[in-house]
């Protein structure tokens, strides 16, 4: 079964503007999408329709099997890491990364802390616990919204261009942390970037966007390798 199927999705803004034009994509229990395509290609508005960010003018989308389309987007259990890390000033990282676990029910204080300390280990981010964002640097934000969006066992991480905002070094520390990360849980991502060395390192597959309609889906050594 697949963790995300999307079956002739189309997104119609209010003036009849396509901006995904029938698309139809499986992406399989574990595997990492790549999303490609020039800037308006409707990349960010399909990640949309998968979280439940916007509506679906027409076509299925599917979750672990089941139909979601008028699902809200806390009801999909998916995590959502945005190019602007959107992390609260006033709380610790700490804080910040447990966040979503203060929002489920009969979890232990025990657990929160336990879950908390596993993601910050894997982001190198337990010395930082107690600062605030303010006191960060640009990439140990960016992992701290990372650390938001793997604390809860989700069906599918879903990324829009989490890394476009930092410098090359960082960029490439973060590629490594993502690798890492991805191997180590095997949760299914859908992953938006115009950097074409973060799809060669990171995806099993690449979905090429054109103008609303998706041209190719190609391994990255396909895409790029191409003589
Ligand atoms: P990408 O993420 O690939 O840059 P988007 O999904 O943001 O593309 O946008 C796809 C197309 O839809 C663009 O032409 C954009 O201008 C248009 N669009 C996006 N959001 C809206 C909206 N709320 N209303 C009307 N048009 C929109
Ligand atoms: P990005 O470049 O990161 O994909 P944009 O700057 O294109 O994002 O869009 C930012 C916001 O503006 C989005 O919420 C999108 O829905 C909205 N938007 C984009 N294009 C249009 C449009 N033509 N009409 C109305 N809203 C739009």
């Amino acid at each position: 079964m697949s963790a995300i199927e999307m079956r002739n999705i189309v997104k119609e803004y209010g003036d009849g503007f396509k901006a995904v034009n029938d698309i139809s994509l499986d992406i399989a229990d574990g595997e990492f999408m790549i999303l490609v395509g020039p800037s308006g290609c409707g990349k960010s508005t399909l990640l949309r329709m998968i979280v439940g960010l916007e509506d679906i003018t027409s076509g299925d989308m599917l979750i672990g099997g089941n139909r979601v389309n008028e699902k809200a987007p806390r009801d999909r259990n998916l995590s959502m890491v945005f190019q602007n890390y959107a992390l609260y000033p006033h709380l610790t990282v700490f804080e910040n990364i447990a966040f979503p676990l203060r929002l489920m029910k009969g979890i232990t204080e025990d657990e929160i802390k336990t879950r908390v300390r596993e993601a910050a280990s894997m982001l190198e981010l337990n010395e930082h616990l107690d600062r605030k964002p303010a006191n960060l640097s640009g990439g140990q934000r960016q992992r701290v919204a990372m650390g938001r969006a793997i604390v809860r066992q989700v069906n599918a991480f879903l990324f829009d261009e989490p890394l476009s905002n930092l410098d090359a070094k960082l960029r490439g520390q973060m590629r490594t942390e993502i690798s890492r990360m991805q191997r180590r849980l095997g949760t299914t991502t859908v992953y938006v970037t115009h950097d074409q060395t973060e799809a060669m390192t990171l995806g099993d597959r690449v979905a090429v966007l054109r103008r609303g309609y998706l041209q190719q889906v190609a391994s990255p050594r396909e895409l790029y390798e191409q003589p």
